[in-house]
């Protein structure tokens, strides 16, 4: 790795000015445990890196006026760890339960994982499903960005060289909700989505339905959502959803899958998802983690 100068800076302002000034050789750092990779790799090479720990303001879930908040140093671990996650978004739960194995949850961060913004990534899909918004700030200002057009592109999101991603904001539901993610990987562990589906629907038969890893940034399933609205789920239903969902992925073929295995899996995966979600929401079962693939 080369060397780089590390700052530590107790406040958001501070990270912010220091970013303006030194644009995009400087780079934000939270867990590092997608930075550091690409920092040993010689794939990124900034010559500072402005590590984000030291800031108060990023910490902590908060429910507040509608909304839950993310900030931007919780880790995976700490979604997991939270009573208001684990019972109002339960597909965020699952996904941060089965990122990469212990020693990864505990350092990384859902918002190192959305600022990364590899296909594959965990945090994607809930937040798609979700419609949830990315806090955003710049030492112009703050924005916020609604999860669907944060990301652009394999590894680029809508973010400025200027601007910090502060935290998520997730609407709370209101009424009975079923949800679930699913993900298919190669072996239990340590290894990255070959697929992943986020599933919500609520008891006023509303279905969000979004996909990663299957195309180069995370997607919400539309017109299979368009399909479903204010029908009552079954077998059939889901299965016509499920063809559907197909529409809106462009998977391709890697080391870790076929582009034709992609399909046919995330064909079982939505119908799946969907079927649990329902019952999930009408009986509370399957419990979490429940194996759907
Ligand atoms: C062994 C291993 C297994 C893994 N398995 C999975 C897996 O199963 N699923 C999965 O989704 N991911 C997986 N990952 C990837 C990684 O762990 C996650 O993406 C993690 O959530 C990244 O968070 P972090 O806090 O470590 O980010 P960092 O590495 O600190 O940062 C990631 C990127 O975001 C930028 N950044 C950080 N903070 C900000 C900010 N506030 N504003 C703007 N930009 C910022 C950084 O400059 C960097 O480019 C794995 C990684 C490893 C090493």
């Amino acid at each position: 790795m080369e060397n780089f100068r590390y700052l530590k800076p107790a406040a958001i302002d501070k990270a912010l000015s220091l970013k303006k000034e030194l644009g995009s050789k400087a780079r934000f750092l939270l867990g590092g445990t997608d930075l550091f990779i690409q920092m040993d790799k010689g794939f990124v090479v900034p010559e500072t890196v402005i590590d984000l720990k030291g800031i108060d303001e990023l910490k902590g879930i908060e429910k507040k006026d509608g909304y839950v908040y993310v900030g931007a140093r919780v880790t995976w671990t700490q979604l997991i760890e939270s009573d208001l996650i684990r019972k109002e978004f339960p597909a965020l739960w699952e996904a941060s339960d089965i990122v990469a194995s212990v020693g990864v949850r505990n350092t990384g961060t859902l918002v190192g994982n959305i600022c990364n913004a590899v296909p594959s990534l965990e945090g994607g899909s809930p937040l798609l499903a979700y419609n949830a918004a990315v806090l955003v700030k710049s030492s112009q200002g703050e924005r916020e960005i609604p999860a669907a057009d944060f990301f652009t592109g394999v590894k680029k999101t809508a973010l400025a060289d200027d601007e910090m991603v502060t935290g998520v904001k997730i609407p709370v539901k209101n009424g009975k909700f079923g949800e679930v993610y699913v993900k298919m990987g190669r072996y239990e562990g340590e290894d990255l989505a070959q697929a992943g589906v986020a599933v919500v629907v609520d008891d006023k038969n509303n279905y969000r339905i979004a996909l990663n890893a299957v195309a180069p940034t995370p997607v919400r399933a539309e017109k299979a959502e368009a399909l479903l609205s204010g029908k009552k789920l079954d077998e059939s239903l889901a299965e016509k959803a499920a063809e559907l969902a197909l529409e809106s992925i462009s998977p391709i073929s890697d080391i870790r899958s076929s582009k034709e295995y992609r399909l046919h899996m995330c064909r079982v995966m939505v119908k799946r998802a969907l079927m649990a979600s329902v019952s999930r929401m009408e009986t509370g079962k399957p419990a979490l983690n429940t194996r759907l693939i």
